[in-house]
């Protein structure tokens, strides 16, 4: 049975909430301490008239205790003195209210005097003694005692409330609601707090009483309430009646949604979550990529572990950072010294690098690698793995670079030549690749060679994908070179990435589908 409590800041907001709170609740608490100037006839003669069935409980919480409760702002009205209090609930006795709430702490004076009020006028209204214990959960053996207490009064229902610290405080009090229905004594037990989502849940099943639920989650009047409809989510899937887990606050799912992140910065302008979501959804995965702008990679791949991220793409410039704080790395991502995929195992954090594999699939659609010459324009971190990749292939890359030391030390890295950007019409090869950022939008109209070098090379490819074809690539068009688009890498590194991810082929036409036409619209 499901209690919705009345929390509202005042007498007006109260009775709307009433109106509302009638068709869907068994039981309405009005909590006098927290309604604004309450007026109680009124309030208990409301919910009378909307509905005969609807069970009416009147509670007055000690002020510290609502303070406590997390509601301080609400409480400027609240009942003060012990005296007010016990009159209020009187009154609700004289106003026929189905039950009265008392705490133990209040006495025996007190709660005999409310008993045999309650006796005078025919048993129409009964007692609920409550514990309230706003900082822990005591020991069971403490809780029994507290009960037995509680229960020596002979009240129509025992309510004993705690706090979980630890997800296990959960069992102490849905085990107090074993040892109550041994003694035939109705109980409400539960706990309070993020920690005691759990007992909320579940001590309807094991016999308390009653459970409370807000008809939204700001009408909360104790910590860790669920709102009615979440409880009666629960109470469909505990009773089998929904199949499918539909439950996000509580760990019940049996696979947890995997969600996919890109971690960089700058991101604003990424296609990469267009092409994942596009490509998700064509695998039949309900999950989801979204970007994020990271100033912190420590904290970030803290974030990936902590939360339940399945994987991460990592991009400039956090590919050679990101290393340090991985569980392990591949050989490969090793080899070429930079990580743009994460795989999360459990929280294990594995990197690895497809961008060679994008470049090498692309190259692979049109020629052979094998014993073919490379001209790698550019000794970045996708000159370095287009490199690795082409030697694996067992092709011959050569370096040419703007400056020197870069190139010098990529070559010799990888056993190869190399030059100087401006020594590039002396050299020749199969295959020129373009991996600086030149010719990338907005400077759409520069190249990083002069027209007539394409004509030294049968293939030229440009890692640049935006714009879809480069000066550098339509120079080569004019040359009657073949030409190999940066879409296709990025395509193709974005689908090993998901083929790391979901263990499934990915749709790679679509994926080419989706970003050629986003880009060809920003064209
Ligand atoms: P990086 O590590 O910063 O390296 C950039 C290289 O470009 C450096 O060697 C730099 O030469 C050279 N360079 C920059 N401006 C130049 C200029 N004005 N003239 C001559 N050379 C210049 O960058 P990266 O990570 O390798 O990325 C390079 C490009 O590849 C980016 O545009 C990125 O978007 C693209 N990319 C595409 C894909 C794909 O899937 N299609 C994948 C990864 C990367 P110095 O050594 O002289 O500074």
């Amino acid at each position: 049975m499901i209690c919705i409590p009345i929390t509202s800041r005042t007498n007006k907001e109260a009775l709307h909430a009433i109106e509302r709170s009638c068709p869907l609740a068994d039981f309405i608490e009005l909590r006098m301490d927290l309604i604004g100037r309450g007026n109680l006839a009124k309030l208990i003669s409301t919910i009378r008239d909307n509905s005969g069935a609807v069970k009416i409980i009147v509670t007055c919480r000690k002020k510290d205790e609502a303070a406590r409760a997390g509601v301080a702002a609400r409480i400027k009205s609240a009942v003060k003195s012990k005296e007010e209090k016990l009159a209020l609930l009187k009154e609700a006795i004289e106003l026929g209210a189905d039950f009265v709430d008392i705490e133990l702490a209040e006495g025996n004076k007190a709660i005999n005097e409310l008993k045999s009020l309650c006796a005078k006028k025919g048993g129409k209204s009964k007692i609920i003694i409550s514990y309230h214990n706003l900082k822990e959960t005591p020991a069971l053996i403490e809780l029994k005692e507290i009960f037995n207490q509680c229960a020596k009064y002979k009240p129509a229902i025992v309510k004993v409330v705690t706090t979980a610290r630890t997800v296990e405080d959960n069992l102490i009090t849905l085990n107090l609601i074993s040892h109550a229905r041994k003694r035939s004594q109705k109980i409400i037990s539960l706990c309070m707090g993020g920690k005691g989502g759990i007992s909320r849940a579940i001590a309807p099943f094991m016999g308390s009483y009653l459970s409370f639920a807000t008809l939204e989650r700001e009408g909360q009047s104790a910590p860790g309430q669920y709102t009615v409809y979440e409880m009666n989510q629960f109470q469909e899937w505990f009773n089998g009646r929904r199949t499918e887990t539909l439950v996000p606050t509580l760990s019940l799912r049996k696979s947890l949604p995997k969600n996919y992140v890109l971690l960089g910065n700058p991101v604003g302008h990424s296609l990469s979550p267009l092409m994942h979501n596009a490509a998700l959804k064509k695998m039949g995965i309900d999950e989801n990529y979204s970007a994020f702008c990271v100033q912190d990679i420590g904290g970030a791949i803290d974030g990936l572990r902590g939360m339940n991220i399945r994987g991460a793409s990592v991009t400039i410039p956090l590919k050679v950072a990101v290393m340090e704080y991985l569980d392990e790395v591949d050989e490969d991502a090793l080899e070429i010294g930079a990580v743009n995929t994460i795989v999360n195992n459990n929280g294990r954090l594995a990197g690895y690098n497809t961008d060679w594999l994008g470049l090498i699939i692309t190259l692979k659609k049109a020629l052979t690698i094998k014993n073919k010459t490379f001209v790698i324009v550019g000794a970045g971190g996708t000159a370095r793995a287009a490199a690795y990749g082409i030697i694996k292939e067992g092709g011959h890359p050569v370096i040419v670079n703007r400056t020197m030391e870069k190139a010098k030390n990529l070559s010799s890295k990888f056993g190869c030549s190399f030059y100087l950007l401006s020594e590039i019409g002396r050299i020749k090869g199969d295959c020129l690749i373009n991996t600086t950022s030149v010719g990338m939008y907005p400077d759409v109209d520069k190249s990083p060679v002069k027209i007539e070098t394409q004509a030294r090379y049968k293939y030229v490819m440009d890692v640049i994908y935006n714009p879809l074809k480069t000066k550098l690539l339509a120079d080569a068009e004019k040359q009657g070179c073949h030409i190999f688009p940066g879409l296709d890498m990025f395509v193709h590194q974005g689908a090993e990435q998901l083929r790391l991810w979901t263990g499934k082929e990915p749709p790679r036409a679509l994926m080419k589908k989706v970003i050629s036409e986003r880009l060809t619209q920003i064209e």
